[in-house]
């Protein structure tokens, strides 16, 4: 007989998956779950949807005629329960889908604000396509926006909502943005760029309360007594994967789903990717949580291999990296960068590994070069991380040394000297490594 796939979540970790399995297993039955009913989207395209940037058939990497060749079937219900005993999936609607390997990619959702009224009509999140609608409705009638939170999802609200002509204040309860990440200059670049927008940048202030008039948002009231008035606030503190259903089913948990380096949980038929996998390093045990599209997809096609084939393979997190754009700058970040804590995130936020958070004993060179902003975070023979703003020449080699790990101990020592030809030393050396390493 063949066998049964579920996946639960149509995102990109349950198709990468799906990919995955069907190029090992031509007679499978693969089902995938999704509570949504927009299918699979680009998550991380909101913000440009919601910047005007693109329209919303933009969203949509894969046409549905794509995966008619994939054969996988779509249920569009949430799933409400699994009996790994039995080997079931229940959905909302009672209906139950028995299954030989389950997937559990149910991505993360949005962290809610504790403050008084923070369930008036008007206080919103971006997760999803539902939100990202809501959001432009709200902008059409909307004069003025609070945001509070941090890192790259609370930008793209910003960002958004001014394309959409509405007077922007980006609350801030310290004195810079996305601190744990970003270095004191990459900060003030970005919020450089949100000044000129426009945005009014509140720092050391602290949301205390949404105060509301017939039951919608009226202003928001910080700590220090100061009211603001506005008509829509959008929150983006931080994601919690969306780890009940596997709660429930009795796997164990703890900020996600836990696994090991093959995605497998502690059930042998149950995986887990994507945000929700917290994924246990195989030498230290710690396990590590990313809220990343490329990871997703990545661990996605681990997932999958390892449902579908006796021979298991890895999950190797590597060097994790994400290519944005923060207030108009093109930013690359990869590898390990961590500069600190940021009070304005809970946990971590999307586009986010904290494995950047990590800098070790790392030395930074931090430079400008033209129209570049670099800084490498250097160990003792490798590059252990960097972020590039701006012109992105550097960022493709920096980031094949940095996944590659390139034991460079003459060139971070070249790094570290002051006035160091950054750019030329690390472009040499890289032209040298691909040839050497080809
Ligand atoms: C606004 C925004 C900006 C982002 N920007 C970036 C970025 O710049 N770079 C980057 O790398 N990443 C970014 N991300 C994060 C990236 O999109 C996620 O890491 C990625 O989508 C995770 O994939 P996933 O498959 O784990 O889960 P998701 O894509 O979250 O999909 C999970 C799906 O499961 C469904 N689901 C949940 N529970 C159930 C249930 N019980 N039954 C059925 N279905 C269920 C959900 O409805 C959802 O459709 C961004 C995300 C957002 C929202």
């Amino acid at each position: 007989m063949a066998r049964r796939y579920v996946l639960i979540g149509t995102g990109p970790a349950s198709i990468s998956a799906a990919e995955t399995i069907r190029s090992l297993d031509a007679d499978a039955s693969i089902v995938a779950v999704g509570a949504e009913r927009y299918g699979y989207y680009s998550r991380p395209g909101l913000a440009y949807f919601l910047a005007k940037e693109i329209d919303e058939r933009g969203l949509f990497p894969v046409a549905r005629h794509e995966f008619a060749r994939l054969r996988i079937e779509f249920v569009n219900e949430r799933a409400s329960r699994i009996d790994p005993a039995a080997h079931v999936v229940t959905l909302e609607d009672g209906r139950q889908l028995p299954y030989d390997r389950l997937l559990i990619a149910t991505g993360s959702w949005a962290i809610p604000v504790d403050v008084p009224g923070a369930d008036l009509d008007g206080v919103t999140k971006l997760d999803d396509m539902h939100d990202a609608h809501d959001l432009i409705r709200r902008s059409g009638k909307a004069k003025a926006a609070v945001v509070v939170g941090g890192g790259i999802t609370a930008l793209e609200i910003v960002e958004g909502l001014c394309a959409r002509k509405v007077t922007v204040h980006y609350l801030m309860r310290k004195d810079r943005f996305w601190g744990n990440v970003l270095s004191e200059s990459e900060s003030s670049i970005v919020e450089e760029g949100l000044r000129a927008r426009g945005v009014r940048i509140h720092h050391f202030t602290e949301f205390a309360q949404v105060v509301g008039r017939d039951g919608k948002v009226a202003a928001v009231q910080t700590r220090d007594g100061e009211t603001i008035p506005c008509d829509l606030v959008a929150v983006a503190i931080g994601v919690l994967p969306q780890k009940a259903l596997a709660e429930a089913a009795g796997l164990p948990c703890g900020r996600g789903v836990l696994v090991d380096e093959h995605l497998r949980t502690s059930d042998p038929d149950i995986f887990a990717a994507g945000d929700i996998a917290e994924v246990a390093d195989p030498v230290t045990g710690r396990g590590t949580v990313e809220v990343l599209w490329n990871s997703a997809v990545v661990k996605g096609r681990v997932a999958g291999h390892n449902m579908a084939s006796e021979h298991v393979i890895a999950y190797d997190p590597g060097a994790p990296l994400n290519v944005t754009r923060l207030a108009g700058f093109k930013i690359t970040i990869m590898g390990t960068v961590g500069t600190g804590k940021d009070s304005d995130v809970q946990g971590i936020v999307r586009g986010d590994s904290e494995t950047w958070r990590e800098s070790g004993d790392a030395s930074v060179v931090e430079t400008q070069i033209g129209d570049a902003h670099v800084r490498l975070a250097l160990g003792e023979r490798t590059i252990v991380g960097a972020v590039v703003m701006g012109d992105q020449a550097l960022s493709f080699p920096l980031q094949e040394l940095i996944a590659a790990r390139a034991d460079a101990p003459g060139l971070v020592a070249d790094l570290k000297a002051p006035g160091a030809p950054v750019a030329e030393l690390i472009e040499r050396f890289w032209r040298d490594w691909k040839v050497s390493s080809a």
